[in-house]
């Protein structure tokens, strides 16, 4: 009979898994967190994770941890740099609520190595340079000008290729490609071997994809290694139009840790609103929705404003039956009511329109 995994054992650290039920993420949470909500979408129900090693797609720890390169100070300012964008915030967004509710957030790629044997052939190109003269008339008479140009010759390889390849890096969530797009790319060459404390007071996300679905990205990897290195075998410049049928022998799967924050600040109904960064780049993102109260509330402003000057109108208009002359500020109050009535509605046209056109965004979570 199978056993549940036993991470604390497995990962040297004080923790226990639970996954989400609203997101459906897995993690391992350090027990010097505690138990909270789950960091992604904020949900309540997280539920301690029961699965043995076999259901798991994997519970080793990783072999290399991507360390933070941005601090929690310098994530505040990011963060706040990103708020001060949304019009109308909502009142929530504090420096101080971001900043107690950031939480460090770790996700997995995989790390493939393998043996490669390999028929390939390809067209190797050639950088050269090719001289021409240009006449143009200048000043009436004709002038040569040297033009230097650079072009490429195409040569066509072939060749055989047996290499072992280390740390091959494939997606180990089915949502990376979202999240790269939101949050960009991280430099994981200044990646580190696993320490417990590299990942101390953070969350670990589980992969939620197995190897055998990241393989076929992985092999793109392997291709891109064995395309370069043949490029560099053949002394060329470029390479394209490269094909293989790669044989790969002694596949072994490991982990890769990529380090970012979240927090969250709560809308006008008090739905949390997420936002990620980058922990190695500093790049944000996040849910943008604007406070539809606080339009509300300068709508009615502007209104009770409008309606004040359209009634002092009304007056001038009175008063003006024994003094004309008054009809011109009676004029004037119609124009500065109908200044504020419109102000008032584009505010609120523009604060619905923005949190419509930012919807979209409220589906993704890290
Ligand atoms: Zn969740």
């Amino acid at each position: 009979m199978s056993q549940p995994v036993d991470w604390s054992a497995l990962w040297n650290i004080e923790c226990q898994a639970v996954a989400c039920e609203h997101c459906n993420n897995a993690y391992l949470v350090p027990s010097s967190v505690g138990v909270v909500r789950c960091p992604t979408c904020q949900g309540d129900d997280l539920d301690p994770l029961e699965a043995d090693a076999e259901q798991m797609a994997y519970s080793q720890p990783p072999e290399l941890v991507l360390g933070y390169t941005i601090e929690e100070t310098n994530a505040l300012q990011r963060i706040l740099k990103f708020t001060d964008n949304i019009p109308l915030r909502p009142k929530d967004i504090q420096p101080q609520n971001l900043r107690g509710r950031l939480r460090r957030v770790y996700l997995p790629m995989w790390l493939v190595d393998g043996d490669i044997q390999a028929t390939w052939q390809a067209e190797a190109g050639y950088f050269y340079e090719v001289v021409s003269h240009r006449e143009q008339l200048a000043s009436g008479q004709w002038q040569s000008r040297e033009v230097k140009e650079r072009r490429t010759r195409w040569e066509p390889r072939v060749g055989r290729l047996a290499r072992h390849y280390d740390n091959v890096i494939a997606p180990a969530l089915e949502r990376f490609g979202r999240i790269r797009q939101a949050l960009g790319d991280s430099d994981i060459s200044k990646a580190a071997a696993y320490t417990p404390e590299a990942v101390q007071s953070a969350f670990v996300c589980l992969p939620d994809r197995s190897p055998d679905d990241a393989w076929a990205e992985a092999i793109k990897g392997f291709q891109s290694s064995a395309a370069e290195e043949c490029r560099k075998a053949a002394e060329a410049d470029e390479i394209r139009e490269y094909r293989w049928s790669p044989e790969v022998e002694k596949r072994n799967w490991t982990q890769l840790l990529i380090p970012f924050y979240s927090t969250y600040y709560l809308d006008d109904e008090g739905e949390p609103r997420m936002i990620y960064i980058n922990g190695q780049t500093g790049q944000v993102w996040g849910h943008r929705q604007t406070s539809l109260r606080r339009a509300q509330t300068a709508a009615l402003i502007s209104a009770g404003v409008a309606l004040l000057f359209f009634v002092l109108s009304l007056l001038a208009f009175f008063l003006a039956v024994a003094v004309p002359p008054v009809v011109a500020l009676g004029v004037i109050g119609l124009l500065v009511a109908a200044v504020f009535g419109i102000v008032g509605l584009v505010r609120l046209l523009h604060a619905s329109q923005f949190n419509k056109k930012n919807q979209a965004d409220l589906g993704f979570t890290l």
